[in-house]
């Protein structure tokens, strides 16, 4: 069967080889030691068609993706920003985009320019060389850092063409259609089938009360929403970095708190390195030892007592415990403390880190206390009578008793316990003394991370 684009395309290339080739002479002459080419640009509804000037539009778009990309990591913009303006600035339409289902793209291409931003945000230190490519590529709220990969935007912008296609009315689209399905290569039809056999995704029902793009979009959802399950599994399934993601469904864990500090504004450099941690992919004595297999003492070199992981350095150090852990805890608890004053409209510093914390404060109308690591007397002895923060609300009749500890993620259920049973009867005794109607559970706990 004959195309009716493709003949007329050729049919248009002669024609402007023909009218064009006397001024070729000419500039031949006249700009001689110069190459001087024509190149007959004809974008019908199939695009271009031509292998060489599609290989010229593929370098022409990565050139410009990666120009897009280095200017956007010279900026200062926070860390989660540059993530969030490479994948609305540099991917969507303006760039790579715009020759979806136009320019045929090879997958091992695509992944190219992917493996290309990732050296780039490398070099300007967003991504630690070992940090996990999976995490890279799974929104901010599941753990991950949110950046679009192109791989993905093709995959689902081919989907969802090739259901527009299928199930718009129009014979121009029709004709398109039968033109895609005779395609013996780069076919969006095939590769839209190939790539939902890659999933395996069901054939989603075309919802007759919806317009074909709305149904088109449903199903793009889709498919990202399977891309994103297979890009977490994989995460999961790695000896060592999925580690961090396995801890994070355990069910005392809430994974959208812990997932928060992504959505704040660190810096790029900071984010990597943290992310690097979580991966357990630092440079640490025993990292060198297992992973790398070198010939070195995987031991502590603060303690010399135990294996040196990212574990044992954030949160298992006997030494770190008397100076580095002690200097967290009391910045953490006193940043708590600034936080739980603001929100009593009680004055404090304009900055968290130069805030003081007074043994006792009080609200303007005094029926706030809050106490700074305040030991209370009781009428009997009680061992454990002095946690972090006291929160006394005398018009409610409600004390709260903080107490704040960073332990390591696998720890946090253990130290929850610990916390609840070493404070129950100062607990006790506070409601009996102070008269405490409404009783809180006597717990505050922070994980490492
Ligand atoms: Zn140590």
């Amino acid at each position: 069967m004959s195309c009716p684009w493709i003949e007329s395309r050729a049919k248009k290339d002669e024609e402007k080889t023909l009218k064009y080739g006397p001024m070729m002479w000419e500039l031949k002459q006249r700009y001689n030691g110069y190459r001087v080419e024509q190149y007959n640009v004809i974008i019908g509804v199939l695009g271009g068609y031509s292998k060489h000037l599609e290989n010229k539009m593929k370098e022409k778009i990565r050139k410009e993706y990666n120009r897009r990309v280095r200017l956007i990591l010279r900026t200062e913009l926070n860390g989660r920003n540059k993530i969030e303006a490479i994948s609305s600035l540099a991917v969507p339409v303006p760039v790579v985009q715009y020759s979806f289902g136009i320019i045929a793209w090879k997958i091992s291409e695509l992944k190219k320019i992917d493996t290309k931003t990732r050296k780039l945000l490398n070099m300007h230190k967003m991504l630690h060389p070992k940090a996990d490519v999976e995490r890279l590529y799974i929104p901010r709220k599941d753990g991950g850092r949110g950046l679009i990969d192109v791989e993905t935007a093709f995959k689902t912008a081919t989907i969802g063409l090739d259901h527009y296609l299928k199930h718009k009315e129009g014979q121009y689209l029709k004709q398109v259609l039968d033109h895609e399905r005779s395609k013996a290569k780069n076919s969006i039809s095939k590769n839209a089938t190939k790539f939902k056999i890659e999933v395996t995704m069901p054939e989603i029902e075309n919802r007759e009360d919806k317009s074909a793009s709305e149904n088109a979009k449903a199903l793009k959802h889709e498919f990202k929403s399977k891309m994103k399950s297979m890009k977490e599994e994989k995460w999961k399934n790695k000896a060592l970095h999925g580690q961090y993601p396995k801890i994070l469904e355990k069910p005392h864990l809430d994974t959208v708190t812990t997932n928060k500090w992504l959505s704040s504004n660190l810096k790029g450099e900071t984010e990597g390195l943290l992310v690097a941690a979580q991966n357990q992919a630092i440079n640490t004595r025993n990292y060198q030892k297992v992973i790398c297999g070198q010939q070195v003492e995987s031991k502590c070199r603060m303690c010399s007592q135990h294996e040196e992981t990212v574990d044992h350095i954030v949160s298992g150090c006997e030494v770190l415990a008397k100076t580095e852990y002690i200097s967290r805890h009391n910045n953490a608890a006193a940043y708590l403390h600034w936080s739980i004053c603001k929100d009593h409209d009680i004055e404090i510093t304009d900055k968290w880190y130069e805030h003081e914390p007074e043994t006792v404060m009080h609200n303007k109308d005094s029926n706030i206390t809050i106490m700074w690591g305040m030991p209370v007397n009781t009428d009997r002895t009680i061992t454990a009578n002095r946690p972090d923060i006291i929160v006394k609300d005398s018009v409610n009749s409600t004390c709260k008793l903080i107490d704040m500890t960073v332990p390591s993620d696998r720890n946090i259920a253990l130290k929850e316990t610990e916390k609840k049973s070493k404070y129950k009867d100062l607990d006790l005794e506070i409601q009996r003394l102070w008269h405490i109607k409404n009783r809180s559970d006597p717990c505050g706990c922070w994980c490492a991370w």
